[in-house]
């Protein structure tokens, strides 16, 4: 006759086996769900071609200023020179002004464009390293995984031989009857019965009659309620 403490001590074995089949599942769930990297790529390459057209943009506009300046360098040359005649100095004073205006505008539409073309090529740098570093956590991740994969098959290759023998000593009768039960009871063929007279795995307290069968520790006594093998340790 199997004892309940024996029955016990297997299932403890059996729930050891369930938590790392269970474990084991959510790590190769894990490693099949792949790396949960956000692509930005299209992102990247928006913000670097925003970046190389303004700066194209800003080479003209640099240009532009540059034939202003020399522009202006002779409209000056013209207003110092005494052989320009009082009715032309007028006009070119107001040509003068003028050109000094746009190059002006144009030093500040510069300065704006290229701070635009700045926060693109940040843009485009940090979408970038964003999915570098993606990459790389999900690489350390997922070495992790692994090292932790290869753990539990050693577990459960170790604690699969220890059930093997103490089921190896068991009779068989009383094996399948505890297997049987773990199958219908939701993993929990034994159930242990705490000092306040209470069924552990049901909560149901248990009667008198039930507490003095359960002082012969060779015999097997169900709980009423739940149907389990009841173990007093
Ligand atoms: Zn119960």
């Amino acid at each position: 006759m199997t004892t309940p403490r024996e029955l016990y001590d297997l299932q403890i074995i059996d729930h050891r086996i369930d938590g790392i089949e269970t474990e084991r599942h959510r790590v190769a769930q894990r490693l099949a769900a792949g790396v949960n990297r956000p692509d930005l790529t299209d992102e990247a390459e928006r913000h670097s071609a925003r970046a190389l057209a303004i700066a194209d943009n800003v080479q003209s506009r640099r240009d532009e200023a540059e034939r202003l300046r020399e522009r202006l360098t002779g409209l000056e040359a013209r207003l110092y020179n005494s052989n320009t005649s009082r009715r032309d100095l007028s006009a070119i004073q107001r040509e003068v002004d003028s050109t000094r205006y746009q190059i002006g505008q144009m030093d500040e539409m510069i300065l704006e464009q290229e701070e635009e073309q700045r926060n693109h090529e940040e843009a485009a740098v940090s979408a970038r390293t964003e999915m570098q570093d993606a990459e790389t956590q999900w690489q350390d991740a997922e070495t992790q995984l692994n090292t932790r994969l290869t753990e539990l098959a050693s577990e459960r290759e170790e604690v699969e031989s220890q059930r093997q023998s103490l089921a190896a000593s068991l009779p068989s009768d009383d094996l399948q009857r505890y297997e049987r039960l773990r199958r219908n009871k939701g993993g929990t063929a034994i159930a242990l019965v705490d000092n306040g007279r209470v069924c552990v795995s049901c909560r149901m307290t248990l009667t008198t009659n039930v507490m003095r069968q359960l002082r012969n520790k060779t015999r097997q006594v169900l709980c009423s309620a739940c149907g389990r093998i009841l173990y007093q340790p």
